[in-house]
């Protein structure tokens, strides 16, 4: 990858998330643009993200890796033969491809590749 991401923080005490870039450190002042005032940098959040290998599609998902795995089930259903990585932050998480379907018909079971 190599690319620059905006990293997504959570502020305190408001609970807002929002993205910053560069990062900034946990117990720095940034501004919250949805209190319209200063807070406090609590934690910052590896941010599930998902990536075709085989098009363009690319999400991130903030927090809800729920949704994330859901949206890469989802997709390689649709398109078979794409395979879809999973990332948390910069770590790799699975990767997720549909079975070979039968000739003329939409996939039903996918497997999940999980890496170490
Ligand atoms: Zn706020
Ligand atoms: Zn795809």
């Amino acid at each position: 990858m190599g690319e620059r991401q905006p990293v997504m923080v959570l502020l305190s005490p408001c609970r807002h998330s929002a993205f910053f870039d560069p990062a900034p450190l946990r117990g720095d002042e940034v501004y919250c643009r949805k209190c319209e005032d200063w807070r406090m940098v609590m934690v910052t959040v590896a941010e599930w993200r998902i990536r075709c290998r085989n098009c363009h599609l690319s999400h991130r998902y903030g927090e809800d890796e729920t949704n994330a795995r859901r949206t890469a089930i989802r997709h390689v259903a649709r398109f078979a033969g794409h395979t879809v990585v999973i990332f948390q932050g910069d770590r790799l998480d699975a990767e997720v491809k549909a079975a070979e379907p039968l000739p003329g018909t939409m996939p039903d079971r996918y497997h999940t590749v999980t890496l170490p």
